[in-house]
């Protein structure tokens, strides 16, 4: 069970994570998560080339070791880093000192100040260890949840879900993983001609 919509209520209990970017732009923050890999991160590199849309891409260290070219193509077409942990670790049933691990293993990689929670799971002692290891560390997750990762939801459920919730300053997630595809090649090409239509910008996050 997820929602689309985050809620209120986690957004007061995590107030130092970053949940959406608040000015009065025509501004939308798309995020894949759990790249880079063949086919998909690709696609997903020539819509956003189509819309001169810059994103953040939140890769998974081993994904990154394996497909080395892909993450290159990400960073010389402009787009944000984001660490994702280097095996997309489960933060709630991790030790803290594996976690911290993870993620520093990820960063040697990735270099980034940029970091998102795998499931968005994190504890606080975790939040606490990634901050004192990098003080600059924004913990970024989200105001919307596609859902492009729901096998049972039809890719125009999906859309549907996407186009009605997002407006100034979401931060939309999307997965360039094989799981995804099916919705996310659908959900993508369509939202982004709808928002470009409807005069938005796609910028990555800083
Ligand atoms: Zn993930």
């Amino acid at each position: 069970m997820y929602l689309v919509k985050t809620p209120f209520l986690l957004k007061k209990l995590y107030p130092k994570l970053i949940w959406h970017i608040d000015n009065d732009s025509r501004y939308i923050y798309l995020t894949f998560d759990d790249g880079p890999i063949p086919i998909v991160t690709p696609f997903v590199l020539n819509i956003l080339k189509q819309y001169d849309a810059k994103a953040t891409f939140f890769c998974i260290g081993d994904n990154v070791g394996k497909h080395p070219d892909i993450f290159a193509q990400i960073v010389n077409e402009g787009h944000a880093i984001g660490n994702h942990t280097f095996n997309h670790l489960k933060g709630w049933k991790t030790e803290d000192k594996t976690y911290l691990d993870n993620f520093l293993k990820a960063d040697d990689l990735l270099h980034t100040n940029l970091f998102r929670p795998p499931y968005g799971r994190i504890k606080r002692a975790q939040i606490k260890l990634l901050q004192q290891a990098k003080p600059e560390l924004k913990i970024i997750m989200w105001s919307i949840l596609s859902g492009d990762f729901d096998i049972g939801l039809r890719p125009e459920d999906c859309l549907d879900n996407v186009l009605e919730n997002t407006g100034n300053g979401d931060i939309v997630v999307f997965h360039d993983s094989l799981k995804a595809f099916d919705r996310l090649k659908y959900v993508l090409s369509w939202a982004m001609e709808r928002w470009s239509k409807e005069g938005y910008v796609f910028k990555s996050l800083e």
